[in-house]
């Protein structure tokens, strides 16, 4: 074996969350080959990469939201600086209620101290602050906005093809070997192997039995037709169920359906019907944006939500750093450093991603 064919380690996949954590090994000095299949069931290059701290119907944050938020300003600047061009978009998200129970939920919030800078002002019903329908109200929310993700996996794919450290190919598990401290796959050799290949882990014959639960996803790019005034469409990120995410002035991204029934990448008919008709509800003139195109994807989700880091409980050359289910713009930074100070310091993990939760 020439020594250019080995690696510290060998990641498998380049989504958002192996190529971050390639960047931050090939910066601590590690050999590392990225192995990726031309993204044939990537999850990142379909993602709108929208980052909100209060998602879900009840407003619930995380107790770390702030490292993450710091992690994700801190990442996404430092790549963008070094790209030349930027990766990161804070804009405000408008949260619309959408049922009378979350008055409650949104009651709440001011009395938590610790999130006082993500929370705006609120609007009452058919009041919104831009052109939307908000028969419930509202209130704005800060610290949101959005990651353009191909463009970011794009430089990073270009970095590693500078760095040597990415190949084109799938990892095929049947030719993966594993002897005492070392790895083989085809004419590569490395010291472990990280698995972040998003949801298809679940297949792995050594992370399948994590409790994955993945989650198809369809989402729609649309356009704003000739003559559509700047006042008549939102400037925000609207979300009120779906939603609506401004990309450059003239272009929109609307999501996303959730399946749990299918693994499919192909969008469907049904599934783009199904945002279109929300939309109607949702704008006060949909009629001013076309469809462009749909996607769909898989989102690496787990059944308790949050991420898998760790290594496997007989292999210690196998690694697993995946499951950021539909917030991997948020989490994948700040857990990127995590997997970082575990692998090189045995720092331990956190509990709540650490996989032996599940031993
Ligand atoms: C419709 C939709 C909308 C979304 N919107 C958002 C959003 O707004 N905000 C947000 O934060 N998240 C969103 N997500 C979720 C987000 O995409 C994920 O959290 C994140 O991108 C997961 O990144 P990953 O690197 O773990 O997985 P992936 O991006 O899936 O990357 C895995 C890579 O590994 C490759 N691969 C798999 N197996 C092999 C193999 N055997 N050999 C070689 N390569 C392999 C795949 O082709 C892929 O390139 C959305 C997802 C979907 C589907």
């Amino acid at each position: 074996m020439s020594e250019s064919n080995f690696y510290d380690y060998l990641i498998v996949g380049q989504g958002l969350a192996g190529s971050l954590l390639a960047w931050r090994l090939i910066h601590e000095g590690k050999k590392v080959l990225v192995l990726d299949d031309a993204h044939a069931t990537s999850s990142s290059m379909v993602a709108a990469g929208v980052i909100n701290p209060l998602a879900g119907k009840r407003f619930n944050h995380a107790p770390k939201i702030h490292a993450w938020l710091d992690s994700v300003e801190a990442t996404y600047t430092e790549l963008s600086e070094v790209a030349g061009k930027p990766f990161l978009q804070w804009v405000d998200m408008l949260r619309l209620f959408r049922e009378q129970e979350q008055y409650r939920y949104h009651a709440r919030l001011p009395g938590r101290k610790d999130i006082q800078d993500l929370l705006g002002a609120s609007f009452p019903p058919g009041k919104p602050p831009q052109p939307v329908n908000a028969p419930l109200g509202g209130f704005t929310q800060h610290r949101t906005g959005y990651v353009r993700l191909p463009a970011l996996l794009k430089f990073l794919a270009n970095w590693l093809r500078e760095q040597d450290a990415l190949q084109l190919g799938a990892l095929d598990h049947d030719s993966l070997k594993i002897t005492d401290g070392q790895v083989a796959h085809g004419n590569i050799e490395a010291k472990g192997v990280i698995f972040c290949d998003g949801y298809r882990s679940m297949d792995s014959p050594w992370f399948g039995y994590l409790p994955f639960a993945p989650d198809q996803g369809e989402i729609l790019t649309l356009q704003a037709k000739p003559g559509a005034g700047a006042d008549e469409l939102p400037r925000m990120i609207i979300n009120g169920g779906v939603w609506l995410l401004p990309i450059d002035g003239k272009r929109f991204r609307l999501g996303s359906t959730h399946n749990h029934d299918t693994q499919d990448n192909r969008p469907s008919k049904a599934g783009a019907a199904q945002l279109l008709e929300s939309m109607r509800a949702l704008l006060d003139h949909p009629d001013r944006l076309e469809l462009l195109c749909s996607e769909a994807g898989v989102r690496p989700a787990t059944s308790d939500r949050q991420p898998f880091l760790g290594t496997h409980p007989v292999h210690p050359e196998l690694h697993i750093f995946n499951g950021f289910g539909a917030h991997g713009s948020l989490m994948i930074p700040w857990h990127s450093e995590r997997m970082l100070d575990w692998l090189l310091a045995e720092k331990p993990l956190p509990e709540t991603s650490d996989i032996t939760r599940f031993n």
